[in-house]
């Protein structure tokens, strides 16, 4: 139990699925990574307390949308589908779908996934994206992880996933590569409910203020070395 000022704060509920290092992920029974770092300064931005909820990837949206979390913060990708149903704050990252193959495949770019099993986890961009590659038999995962074992297994001939997480992934497995050619590009954001716009501009100031001091780019760079 917290002191007297603790308990008197409020409550800021992220959601996230902490599976995807080096934004979230598990270290001991606590969510670390960059989301959980920049959620934990926005709420100390607004002077809220900062509860993470750990869920599959695709009921984050859901839990916004019905109230159960303030926001989601789960190196999402803003999409126009999502838009439809959350708003998203400014963005705050760049990233990339990137391609990972056994380090003897002859996929060589994204041409060359044409046919082929391609790995996905459920519900994410490479999901979607992988889903209009022609005539690819796409495996849906719970797990990014999974996909990437699936493919050590050869169960299927690659893997389309989020540059950052891939090169976790490819790090603690053996024989694997990250094609040169990016997939697609795109950028990450906070999803806040739609009616709740007030959170969403205080988000935003709060993220504002995070670029401007360096507090922001100190953050991803303790988790990502240029
Ligand atoms: N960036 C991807 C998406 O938004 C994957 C996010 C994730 O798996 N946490 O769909």
């Amino acid at each position: 139990c917290g002191s007297k000022e603790d308990s008197e704060k409020e409550t800021l509920v992220m959601a996230t699925n902490a599976e995807f290092p080096p934004y979230e992920y598990y270290e001991g029974d606590e969510v670390v990574g960059i989301d959980a770092e920049i959620a934990a300064a926005i709420a100390e931005e607004l002077g809220m307390e900062l509860k993470i909820e750990d869920m599959a990837f695709d009921s984050i949206i859901p839990a916004i949308t019905s109230g159960k979390a303030d926001m989601g913060a789960a190196g999402m990708t803003v999409t126009p589908d999502r838009e439809e149903n959350v708003n998203f704050t400014d963005t705050y990252a760049h990233a990339t779908q990137v391609i990972i193959v056994k380090e003897d495949s002859t996929i060589a770019g994204p041409d060359d996934l044409v046919g082929k099993t391609v790995g996905v986890q459920l519900g994410t961009t490479g999901d979607i994206y992988a889903d209009d590659i022609e005539d690819a038999t796409v495996e849906r995962y719970n797990k990014g992880f999974e996909a990437v074992q699936a493919l050590t297994q050869d169960k299927i001939d690659a893997v389309v996933i989020d540059g950052e997480p891939a090169k976790e992934f490819v790090k603690d497995a053996e024989g694997l590569k990250i094609l040169d050619e990016a997939f697609t590009e795109e950028d990450y954001a906070i999803a806040v409910a739609k009616d709740n716009t007030e959170l969403l501009d205080k988000i935003n100031d709060a993220l504002a203020s995070l670029k401007e001091s360096g507090k922001l780019d100190e953050i991803v760079a303790k988790y990502i070395s240029a």
